[in-house]
């Protein structure tokens, strides 16, 4: 096991476009095993390849106890239902703001393994697999930052 250093927002790799896995090999299970201690001393709830300066089709969640790896994700559908939430991203450090994301969306992915999966998930998951989904494509949340009224009526 090994923390890797996290590319922080600036960097031009961050905005890049990952590719496909092709290799479901001992490289890729390292990669991951890094992947998952470097995002768990972060006290991060998700990291994708990217973030850790390899633009693979890849990220893992872990949100309440559910710890989940996603090779070659892909959503398939998104519930017409969305909900307005706050987010925050270990490439943009100490910094948060809130994404109207769906409130449940169906996953299709691989293992580390190379076994195909497909998964419905809810709420802050669903938050976190479109969070981590959209750095493959070299979106990062605050690029959708919305404005956010407290209940007081003044804006954050
Ligand atoms: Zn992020």
């Amino acid at each position: 096991m090994a923390i890797r250093t996290i590319v922080v927002e600036g960097d031009d790799i961050l905005r890049k476009v990952s590719k496909p896995v092709t290799k479901f090999d001992k490289k890729l299970w390292e990669l991951l095993d890094d992947m998952r201690d470097t995002m768990r001393v972060s006290n991060g709830c998700g990291i994708a390849g990217v973030q850790v300066g390899v633009l693979r089709r890849i990220f893992i969640v872990e949100v309440e106890g559910m710890y989940l790896e996603c090779i070659n994700p892909e959503i398939v559908s998104v519930s017409e239902e969305v909900e307005e939430g706050m987010e925050g991203c270990l490439s943009v450090p100490n910094k948060r703001g809130y994404v109207i994301r769906p409130k449940q969306v169906k996953l299709k992915a691989f293992t580390r393994e190379g076994t195909p999966f497909e998964v419905m998930l809810n709420d802050f998951m669903a938050r976190a697999i479109c969070h981590e989904n959209d750095h493959l494509n070299g979106v990062l949340y605050i690029d959708k930052l919305v404005p956010h009224e407290d209940k007081k009526g003044k804006k954050e």
